[in-house]
């Protein structure tokens, strides 16, 4: 909590301290030396995004609109970190909603990297990357709809990891975009992502997309190696638009792997060149549907309906809401409407469909796929912030993930200019377990 105090002012990783958190350490303490038997978690503090629901806490995701949202329970993912004794200590920044990737979208102003403060963290989950990268606590929970645990990972060095859809509850996390999005940990290691994976995933009966994958161990044998594994590398993920500092890093992360006995060759997802504009068709769709609740009816701030007949009320307490949520809303209604469906949104579900039949392919021939987690460094601040289509483009190697379903990991694998660069690795369905292997042969 010190560390906290001394740096936060700085990095602005944390949107809100839990006071108790000292108190409750002290708590657990007691019970060790009364002999009582302790949770997994003692001893380590985790930091939770903003969008994920801690009961009696408020849970802003980064938006105005939620300014004074205290949660009324747990997510799954809370319940069971308190059973292993997690202490949370504050709860961390991100884009409003979880829309963007570079933490300059939340309404309560900017993350900054802690390894160059001029520059970006990375997004949504932007205040995870910082904490767990600045020694402010030693993981954090994300959630990443397009590459938002992955993307900060990147950026700032530490390990993000988005599971197989379905391997962790949703239950308790604010929904953007909820038929591919993840809740997942920010580590400084593989192992400690393993670690957090044990205890968070598993079927929950408040969310039925969750899968039951059997009290998988994914600590255990992490250390197998990658011997004779074949690695696709995503041709589309390497070509225009990519730096070449990011280019050599992966040119070496591959001869790496190589020499790890793994046997890599490059493959062709040319769906890949649609799949940005499909996943901001589709979430769009989502989030226009989910966040029509934010209608200051059902939550919101004072402002009396007196005076106000229906639309303009909306229109008006809607001003809360932020620009970047506020274009995807105005496109979510467009996208999916009468007249123009079949044009955007069918057409953004075959993208899916088809990008997701291609990678299932893939991984007849490959067991792991191989790209840079993002095509570019880091950039500054305010750089990017005018052009909102030039962002889109930065996800072009992570949404690919979320639409097909499959578990992907970035870590971090060197450092430029003083400036991190990931390296992105992708399983298929529910072989997470691999894919954390593969990440610690690299790591
Ligand atoms: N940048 C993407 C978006 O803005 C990803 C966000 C996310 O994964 N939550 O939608």
């Amino acid at each position: 909590m010190d560390r906290i105090q001394k740096i936060d002012d700085t990095l602005h990783a944390f949107l809100s301290l839990n006071e108790k958190a000292v108190d409750q350490a002290r708590e657990i303490d007691k019970k060790i030396k009364s002999g009582e038997k302790i949770g997994q978690c003692f001893g380590m503090p985790i930091s939770i995004k903003d969008n994920i629901c801690i009961k009696d806490t408020k849970t802003t995701c980064a938006s105005k609109m939620l300014e004074n949202f205290v949660a009324p329970y747990d997510a799954t993912v809370i319940t069971k970190l308190k059973q292993q004794d997690a202490i949370f200590v504050g709860k961390v920044n991100l884009d409003e909603f979880a829309m963007g990737l570079s933490t300059e979208f939340s309404a309560y102003g900017p993350s900054k990297n802690p390894w160059n403060t001029d520059y970006v963290p990375g997004g949504s989950s932007g205040g995870s990357a910082v904490s767990v990268s600045a020694f402010e606590c030693v993981a954090s929970l994300g959630s990443d709809t397009g590459g938002s645990v992955r993307n900060p990972a990147s950026f700032c060095s530490t390990v993000g990891y988005k599971p197989t859809y379905g391997l962790i509850s949703r239950y308790g996390l604010i929904s953007y975009a909820n038929s591919i999005e993840q809740i997942g940990p920010l580590t400084r290691t593989v192992e400690d992502a393993a670690f957090m994976l044990n205890l968070i995933s598993g079927h929950d009966s408040n969310d039925n997309t969750t899968v039951d994958n059997k009290n998988e161990d994914y600590l255990k044998d992490i250390d197998s190696g990658i011997e004779g594994k074949k690695i696709g590398i995503i041709k589309e993920m390497i070509g225009e638009g990519i730096d070449p500092i990011v280019l050599s890093a992966t040119r070496d992360a591959i001869s790496k792997l190589e020499g790890l006995g793994a046997i890599c060759e490059e493959i062709s997802l040319d769906m890949v060149k649609y799949s940005v504009a499909a996943y901001y068709t589709i979430t769009a769709t989502e989030a226009g549907s989910n966040l029509a609740r934010y209608d200051n009816l059902r939550y919101g701030y004072d402002f009396s309906v007196e005076g106000y007949e229906f639309n303009s009320y909306i229109e008006k307490a809607r001003k809360k809401l932020g620009p970047e949520v506020t274009r995807r809303m105005i496109l979510g209604g467009f996208v999916p409407s009468a007249g123009h469906a079949g044009k955007y949104f069918l057409k953004a579900l075959k993208i899916k469909s088809k990008l997701t039949r291609q990678i299932n392919e893939a991984f007849e021939k490959f067991d792991l796929l191989i790209s840079p987690t993002v095509p570019i460094l880091p950039f500054r601040i305010g750089e990017k912030i005018n052009d909102p289509v030039a962002l889109f483009l930065v996800d072009i190697n992570t949404v690919t993930a979320n639409l097909t379903g499959k578990p992907a990991i970035s870590i971090p694998y060197s450092i430029s200019n003083g400036l991190p660069i990931g390296m992105q690795l992708i399983a298929n369905s529910m072989n997470d377990k691999l894919l954390l292997q593969a990440a610690y042969a690299l790591e």
